[in-house]
């Protein structure tokens, strides 16, 4: 499953702040794009707006040709893992993954099914029964993958979803998402300050600086051809 996402003329204020400026951005159906830019830049607020977390100031969010900005989180066909795994404590690790699919109404046999599924893919079934204080860090972030998945997502928002892991468990976790990435065809956004993962993950990458995109390109093009100084800067390739 999977599909496209369209931000038209998007912008984003608090009160006389405006931390996100006229962004628009066609993301295919089943493509990886990654969001990259320092930190400050609205990296969480553009994820957050598109999973339903934040309201639009103005322009439209559209998943899959169907207009979401003014839809609900659960309605929006789109999954968000946060870079704090936002785990209910009180919770098991099936709990924890079997909860949003309570909420949107998915019958018991079938939430039992896909958190099984899940698990096995993860490699977490031997840890289903725990809470998540007796997880590591990395374990722990599985789970928050693992509740996005369940929902069966046409896209998957990771905002930093790496970047509380230490250096060898990031590369594998990187490698693991882009096996499941291949696997599901799902669209994925993902959003890093961290250029190795954007570079090794994306189909495309989109340059932000200060509310603005920068450059919108592959990996190859961004790199070889930066389209500003501050890309250039950026990326620390050779102007
Ligand atoms: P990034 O994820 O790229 O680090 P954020 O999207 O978190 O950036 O933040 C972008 C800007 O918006 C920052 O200057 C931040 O202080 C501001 N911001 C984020 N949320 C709010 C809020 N609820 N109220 C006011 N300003 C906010
Ligand atoms: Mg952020």
């Amino acid at each position: 499953m999977s599909a496209s996402i369209e931000l038209e003329n998007v912008s984003k204020r608090y009160g006389a702040l405006t931390v996100l400026d006229d962004i628009s951005l066609s993301i295919a159906a089943g493509e990886f794009v990654v969001f990259l830019g320092p930190s400050g830049c609205g990296k969480s607020t553009l994820l957050r707006m598109i999973a339903g977390l934040e309201d639009v100031s103005s322009g439209t969010i559209s998943v899959g040709g169907r207009r979401v900005d003014t839809l609900p989180p659960g309605k929006r066909g789109v999954a968000m893992v946060f870079q704090s795994y936002a785990l209910y404590p009180h919770m098991t690790v099936r709990q924890n993954m079997a909860f949003g699919l309570e909420n949107i109404g998915v019958p018991k046999d079938e939430i039992g099914r896909r958190v099984k599924a899940a698990a096995q893919t993860l490699e977490i079934d031997h840890l289903i029964d725990r809470k998540p204080q007796k997880l590591s860090g990395g374990q722990r972030q599985r789970v928050a993958i693992g509740r996005a998945i369940v929902k069966e997502p046409a896209a998957f928002l990771f905002d930093e979803p790496l970047s509380n892991l230490d250096a060898a468990l990031r590369g594998r976790t990187r490698l693991e998402l882009a096996q499941l990435h291949a696997r599901l065809g799902s669209t994925m956004i993902f959003v890093t300050h961290d250029q190795v993962e954007a570079m090794t993950l994306a189909d495309r990458i989109v340059i932000m600086n200060a509310r603005r995109i920068e450059q919108i390109g592959t990996p190859m093009e961004i790199y070889q051809r930066p389209a500003t100084r501050f890309v250039a800067s950026f990326i620390g390739s050779p102007t």
